[in-house]
Protein backbone atom coordinates (compact mmCIF):
# COMPACT_ATOMS: atom_id res chain seq x y z
CA UNK A 1 0.00 0.00 0.00
CA UNK A 2 1.27 2.92 -0.99
CA UNK A 3 1.42 5.45 1.79
CA UNK A 4 2.12 8.84 0.40
CA UNK A 5 0.44 10.69 -2.50
CA UNK A 6 2.27 9.73 -6.15
CA UNK A 7 3.40 13.51 -6.17
CA UNK A 8 4.79 13.01 -2.70
CA UNK A 9 7.09 9.49 -3.86
CA UNK A 10 7.92 11.57 -6.79
CA UNK A 11 9.48 14.00 -5.20
CA UNK A 12 11.28 11.83 -2.58
CA UNK A 13 12.75 10.09 -5.31
CA UNK A 14 14.29 13.26 -6.60
CA UNK A 15 15.46 14.31 -3.45
CA UNK A 16 17.29 10.82 -2.42
CA UNK A 17 19.33 11.41 -6.01
CA UNK A 18 20.99 14.32 -4.25
CA UNK A 19 24.56 13.43 -2.78
CA UNK A 20 24.33 12.85 0.93
CA UNK A 21 20.61 12.65 1.21
CA UNK A 22 19.02 9.38 2.06
CA UNK A 23 15.46 7.98 2.41
CA UNK A 24 14.52 9.52 5.63
CA UNK A 25 16.22 13.39 5.18
CA UNK A 26 14.60 13.31 1.35
CA UNK A 27 11.20 12.57 3.15
CA UNK A 28 11.72 15.29 5.79
CA UNK A 29 12.86 17.63 2.86
CA UNK A 30 9.81 16.82 0.94
CA UNK A 31 7.50 17.16 3.76
CA UNK A 32 9.08 20.66 4.28
CA UNK A 33 8.24 21.53 0.92
CA UNK A 34 4.76 20.79 0.95
CA UNK A 35 4.80 23.43 4.13
CA UNK A 36 6.69 25.82 2.59
CA UNK A 37 4.59 29.03 0.87
CA UNK A 38 4.19 28.28 -3.45
CA UNK A 39 6.02 31.97 -4.14
CA UNK A 40 9.16 30.15 -1.67
CA UNK A 41 8.68 26.79 -3.40
CA UNK A 42 8.91 28.75 -6.87
CA UNK A 43 12.14 30.87 -5.99
CA UNK A 44 13.79 27.88 -5.16
CA UNK A 45 12.90 25.75 -8.23
CA UNK A 46 13.95 28.72 -10.42
CA UNK A 47 17.16 29.30 -8.67
CA UNK A 48 18.30 25.65 -9.56
CA UNK A 49 16.83 25.66 -13.31
CA UNK A 50 18.52 29.01 -13.67
CA UNK A 51 22.19 27.62 -12.01
CA UNK A 52 22.17 24.64 -14.00
CA UNK A 53 21.20 26.57 -17.50
CA UNK A 54 23.27 29.35 -16.88
CA UNK A 55 26.65 28.19 -14.11
CA UNK A 56 29.62 27.19 -17.32
CA UNK A 57 33.38 26.31 -17.03
CA UNK A 58 36.10 29.26 -17.22
CA UNK A 59 37.87 29.08 -20.25
CA UNK A 60 40.52 29.68 -17.91
CA UNK A 61 40.20 27.97 -14.91
CA UNK A 62 37.88 25.94 -15.26
CA UNK A 63 36.19 26.92 -12.30
CA UNK A 64 32.72 27.30 -12.07
CA UNK A 65 31.34 30.64 -13.09
CA UNK A 66 28.50 33.16 -15.14
CA UNK A 67 30.79 34.37 -17.95
CA UNK A 68 33.29 33.56 -20.17
CA UNK A 69 36.26 34.31 -17.96
CA UNK A 70 35.74 34.01 -14.16
CA UNK A 71 36.39 37.04 -11.91
CA UNK A 72 39.96 36.13 -10.99
CA UNK A 73 41.27 35.30 -14.66
CA UNK A 74 39.33 38.39 -15.91
CA UNK A 75 41.45 40.19 -13.40
CA UNK A 76 44.61 42.27 -14.96
CA UNK A 77 45.88 42.77 -11.21
CA UNK A 78 46.17 39.16 -10.61
CA UNK A 79 49.93 37.43 -11.57
CA UNK A 80 48.88 35.48 -14.31
CA UNK A 81 52.25 33.03 -14.36
CA UNK A 82 51.68 31.81 -10.92
CA UNK A 83 49.03 28.76 -10.93
CA UNK A 84 47.02 27.16 -8.04
CA UNK A 85 46.31 23.83 -8.83
CA UNK A 86 43.17 23.07 -6.69
CA UNK A 87 40.72 19.71 -7.01
CA UNK A 88 37.07 21.92 -6.93
CA UNK A 89 35.35 24.96 -7.30
CA UNK A 90 35.05 25.08 -3.06
CA UNK A 91 38.89 24.51 -2.50
CA UNK A 92 38.99 27.84 -5.00
CA UNK A 93 36.63 29.54 -3.04
CA UNK A 94 38.44 28.76 -0.04
CA UNK A 95 41.90 30.15 -0.60
CA UNK A 96 40.29 33.35 -2.05
CA UNK A 97 38.79 33.86 0.94
CA UNK A 98 42.35 34.54 2.58
CA UNK A 99 42.66 37.37 0.38
CA UNK A 100 46.29 36.81 0.19
CA UNK A 101 46.64 34.70 -2.85
CA UNK A 102 47.58 37.27 -5.96
CA UNK A 103 48.12 34.29 -8.86
CA UNK A 104 45.48 32.37 -10.58
CA UNK A 105 44.12 28.94 -10.35
CA UNK A 106 43.19 26.25 -12.41
CA UNK A 107 40.32 23.68 -11.30
CA UNK A 108 40.58 19.76 -11.95
CA UNK A 109 37.08 18.77 -10.83
CA UNK A 110 38.46 15.97 -9.12
CA UNK A 111 41.59 13.58 -8.17
CA UNK A 112 42.93 10.81 -9.24
CA UNK A 113 41.68 7.92 -7.78
CA UNK A 114 42.24 4.42 -9.49
CA UNK A 115 40.16 2.48 -6.95
CA UNK A 116 37.08 4.59 -8.55
CA UNK A 117 38.73 4.11 -11.77
CA UNK A 118 39.37 7.83 -11.99
CA UNK A 119 42.47 8.65 -14.18
CA UNK A 120 44.48 11.54 -15.70
CA UNK A 121 42.31 11.58 -18.71
CA UNK A 122 38.84 12.02 -16.48
CA UNK A 123 40.07 15.60 -14.78
CA UNK A 124 41.04 18.57 -16.44
CA UNK A 125 44.83 17.91 -16.69
CA UNK A 126 45.15 18.30 -20.21
CA UNK A 127 43.91 21.96 -20.15
CA UNK A 128 46.62 22.38 -17.82
CA UNK A 129 49.27 21.47 -19.71
CA UNK A 130 47.83 23.52 -22.64
CA UNK A 131 48.03 26.76 -20.27
CA UNK A 132 51.11 26.03 -19.33
CA UNK A 133 52.32 25.85 -22.73
CA UNK A 134 52.08 29.89 -22.60
CA UNK A 135 54.61 31.76 -19.93
CA UNK A 136 53.59 29.93 -16.62
CA UNK A 137 56.46 30.11 -14.04
CA UNK A 138 55.28 28.37 -10.83
CA UNK A 139 52.38 25.63 -10.41
CA UNK A 140 50.91 25.57 -6.76
CA UNK A 141 49.91 22.11 -6.00
CA UNK A 142 47.02 22.72 -3.63
CA UNK A 143 44.90 19.44 -4.09
CA UNK A 144 43.82 17.77 -0.83
CA UNK A 145 46.44 15.68 1.53
CA UNK A 146 44.08 12.41 1.09
CA UNK A 147 45.68 9.65 -0.99
CA UNK A 148 44.19 10.63 -4.21
CA UNK A 149 45.20 14.40 -3.55
CA UNK A 150 48.82 13.00 -2.84
CA UNK A 151 48.59 10.71 -5.90
CA UNK A 152 47.57 13.68 -7.93
CA UNK A 153 50.19 16.06 -6.79
CA UNK A 154 53.09 13.00 -7.74
CA UNK A 155 51.72 12.75 -10.78
CA UNK A 156 51.30 16.59 -11.75
CA UNK A 157 54.63 17.17 -10.61
CA UNK A 158 56.50 14.57 -12.32
CA UNK A 159 54.44 15.59 -15.49
CA UNK A 160 55.40 19.58 -15.48
CA UNK A 161 58.71 19.17 -13.91
CA UNK A 162 60.84 18.44 -17.25
CA UNK A 163 59.54 21.50 -18.72
CA UNK A 164 61.33 23.99 -15.97
CA UNK A 165 58.68 25.19 -14.20
CA UNK A 166 58.71 25.54 -10.70
CA UNK A 167 56.58 23.46 -9.01
CA UNK A 168 55.77 23.64 -5.37
CA UNK A 169 53.30 21.98 -3.00
CA UNK A 170 51.17 23.63 -0.38
CA UNK A 171 52.86 22.89 3.38
CA UNK A 172 51.40 19.91 5.59
CA UNK A 173 49.60 23.01 7.84
CA UNK A 174 46.83 21.14 6.05
CA UNK A 175 45.72 17.93 8.22
CA UNK A 176 46.45 14.96 6.61
CA UNK A 177 43.21 13.46 5.02
CA UNK A 178 42.16 17.24 5.30
CA UNK A 179 39.38 18.56 2.38
CA UNK A 180 40.68 22.36 2.15
CA UNK A 181 37.12 23.73 2.16
CA UNK A 182 37.46 23.16 5.71
CA UNK A 183 40.71 24.72 6.82
CA UNK A 184 40.63 27.78 8.31
CA UNK A 185 42.15 31.22 6.25
CA UNK A 186 45.20 31.13 9.13
CA UNK A 187 45.96 27.39 8.32
CA UNK A 188 45.38 28.20 4.76
CA UNK A 189 47.56 30.67 4.38
CA UNK A 190 50.76 29.33 6.39
CA UNK A 191 50.39 26.33 4.01
CA UNK A 192 50.56 28.48 1.18
CA UNK A 193 53.61 30.58 2.37
CA UNK A 194 55.41 27.60 3.42
CA UNK A 195 54.90 25.81 0.23
CA UNK A 196 58.12 23.13 -0.32
CA UNK A 197 59.60 22.55 -3.96
CA UNK A 198 58.61 19.31 -5.44
ZN1 LIG B 1 39.00 31.42 -14.33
Amino acid sequence: MDLYSGYINRLIAELSVLPGIGNKTAQRLAFHIINMKKESVEKLAGAMVEARNNVKYCNECFTLTDSDLCPVCANPARNHKQIMVVENTRDMTAYEKTCKYEGVYHVLHGAINPSLGIGPNDIRLAELLKRLQHDAEEVIIATNSSIEGETTAMYISKLIKPSGIRVTRIASGVPVGGELEYIDEVTLTRALDARVEL
